[in-house]
């Protein structure tokens, strides 16, 4: 059986409640091979390049959340000056966040574009969050580029359209725990129309447990459970949901050791 993927956590946030070497284990006991672990915010970075350079089985993303506001702005340099490392295989994460927001939706915007130029002078992919925000998304990956670098759609939540428009810019979509639960029909139509050459599977841990442990701290082996959830609502085998997801993710992101 090949191993799955999970392309976006967040194992600093999840560290308070378990040890990183249990985080770790717990995952390969549930054929996870690999994690991407994202920055929220550029403070953090450094712990996340140091994890992924400990831990051949973790990498790194270095970006600042549209939720974390400062009060002066991020330049590209501040972002290229860390993302240059090894360690790191994408930029993010960045995007625009209308729902959460109680700031200032320009200084998202802006800093959304500072991400998009970092990542083209780095050549490296972009990790995109997006919440109630996808007709402004989508049309500043496009005034700014984004498809020379491409990346992936986090956590998706949109619509069929939305999810094309960003598959035409080079963009995966990947899914969370939440295309598992119950009120998330549409999402769920949406997983069902998009190729599994397309999809990556993440847990957005410690947020969004699936199904069947709704409500519960969420951790990287729990991806599986995403990827159950896909083959039968897709009508394919795990292994295919594996194989493919898995096999997306090394092309646009990063080889993967021993596998
Ligand atoms: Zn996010
Ligand atoms: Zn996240």
């Amino acid at each position: 059986m090949s191993g799955l993927v999970d392309s976006h956590c967040h194992i600093p946030l999840l560290s308070d409640e378990m040890e990183v070497d249990s985080i770790l284990d717990e995952a390969k006991n549930n054929n996870i091979i690999h994690m991407l672990c994202v920055a929220v915010d550029l403070e953090g970075s450094p712990e996340i390049i140091a994890l992924a350079k400990q831990y051949e089985m973790v990498s790194a993303s270095v970006g600042v959340h549209p939720n974390t506001q400062h009060e002066n702005g991020l330049v590209v340099d501040d972002i290229t000056s860390l993302g240059s490392n090894d360690n790191v295989v994408a930029i993010g994460e960045t995007g625009l966040d209308y729902f959460r927001s109680e700031g200032d939706l320009e200084w998202q915007r802006d800093q959304f574009r500072t991400h998009i130029t970092a990542a083209k002078e780095l050549k490296k992919p972009l990790i995109i969050h997006s919440r109630e925000a996808k007709v402004d998304v989508i049309q500043i990956l496009k005034e700014e580029k984004a498809d020379k670098v491409g990346g992936v759609m986090h956590c998706f939540v949109d619509d069929l359209e939305t999810a094309k428009a960003a598959i035409d810019l080079d963009f995966l979509i990947s899914f969370s725990g939440i295309v598992t639960f119950k009120n998330a029909k549409p999402l769920q139509e949406v997983a069902r129309q998009i190729s599994l050459k397309n999809m990556l599977i993440e847990t957005d841990s410690p947020y969004l447990a699936p199904t069947p442990l709704r409500g519960k701290v969420n951790q990287p082996a729990y991806v599986r459970y995403v990827a159950e959830f896909l083959a039968e609502l897709k009508e394919e085998t795990l292994e295919n949901i594996a194989l493919n997801t898995t096999k997306n993710y090394e092309e646009k992101f990063n080889k993967i050791n021993n596998l």
